[in-house]
């Protein structure tokens, strides 16, 4: 059975399921997106992710065209049409068709686009080995330019960070901001844990408020440990007993060396192992 997509409420097989050139989310990046996951049928913080989701389309004046309760509703109506229980779901909210030009008051209706796939994590050997990374050169935008907090369809400042890492050898990049702190990682949010302690960027520091970000530091104080969401810097990195990232596709994964350099012992550290497997508990997994 080919695989199902939804696209403004209908079901289109893979290969017919196709948007107009002139839908400005080809045209210009006009639109935003989800990444969300779903283990054993059960979608992982769903409200979250929509949550976010209308928050992303308020940001760029975009009125999405239905309630969130349908929405949710054409999600797992997307999983369950498609038999899948352990999947990748990809939610793409356009300012839909209009012209040549950028005015999205000439796109009448928004295009709205589910896709369900096969969850592409890194390779299994990397979650018990670490990742190497690098920094990349490219800043992350600014947020007095375009905030990070917008999960938009132009991902051109990752993707550029995301080319350079991939020269250097390495899975992902380390975004500065344009102060210069640690931002995030190309398409994961980034942790530290130093002296039994964890840090991670604040949200000011210009980043997606990743859903894998909150629910691991959720899950961090709960389990006793004390998340400080502060300005961090290369420095901070460098001298980290443990480094690790996240997000809704790579969850947690260790990351044992930045820039060449060996982060804590160069082998995932035991609070990594720990906060692992305290998310394997939350998604059952
Ligand atoms: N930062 C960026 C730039 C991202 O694109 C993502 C999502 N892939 C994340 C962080 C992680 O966010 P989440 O945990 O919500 O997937």
């Amino acid at each position: 059975m080919s695989l199902k997509v939804y696209i403004n409420g209908e079901f289109f097989d893979k290969e017919n399921a196709k948007i107009s050139v002139f839908d400005h989310g080809f045209l210009y990046g006009d639109g935003v997106f989800e990444g969300i996951r779903s283990y054993s049928g059960k979608i992982f913080r769903h409200r979250e992710h929509i949550d976010r989701l209308y928050d992303s389309a308020a940001a760029i004046a975009l009125t999405i065209p239905m309630t969130k309760e349908d929405l949710m509703a054409a999600v797992e109506e997307t999983l369950k049409i498609n038999g899948l229980s352990d999947a990748y779901i990809r939610l793409v909210v356009s300012r839909g068709m209009g012209d040549l030009g950028l005015d999205p008051n000439k796109c009448e209706k928004p295009s709205i686009i589910i896709i369900t796939d096969a969850i592409s994590l890194y390779p299994q050997e990397l979650y018990e080995n670490g990742l190497d990374i690098v920094t990349a050169s490219t800043i992350r935008v600014s947020p007095a330019a375009l905030s990070p907090r917008i999960k938009s369809l132009n991902y051109l400042n990752n993707i550029l960070a995301k080319i350079e890492g991939d020269r250097a050898g390495c899975k992902e990049a380390l975004m500065l901001n344009h102060k210069g702190e640690v931002a995030e990682c190309t398409g994961d949010n980034v942790f530290i844990i130093r002296r039994e302690e964890i840090f991670t960027p604040s949200i000011e520091a210009g980043v997606l408020e990743g859903i894998t970000r909150n629910a691991v530091i959720e899950l961090a104080r709960n389990a006793g440990y004390t998340v400080h969401e502060m300005p961090l810097t290369r420095f901070d990195v460098y001298i980290a007993d443990e480094c690790f990232l996240t997000g809704t596709a790579a969850e947690i994964i260790p990351v044992v060396t930045i820039d060449s350099r060996k982060i804590g012992t160069g082998r995932p550290g035991p609070f990594t192992k720990e906060l692992i497997a305290k998310f394997h508990t939350i998604t059952g997994k």
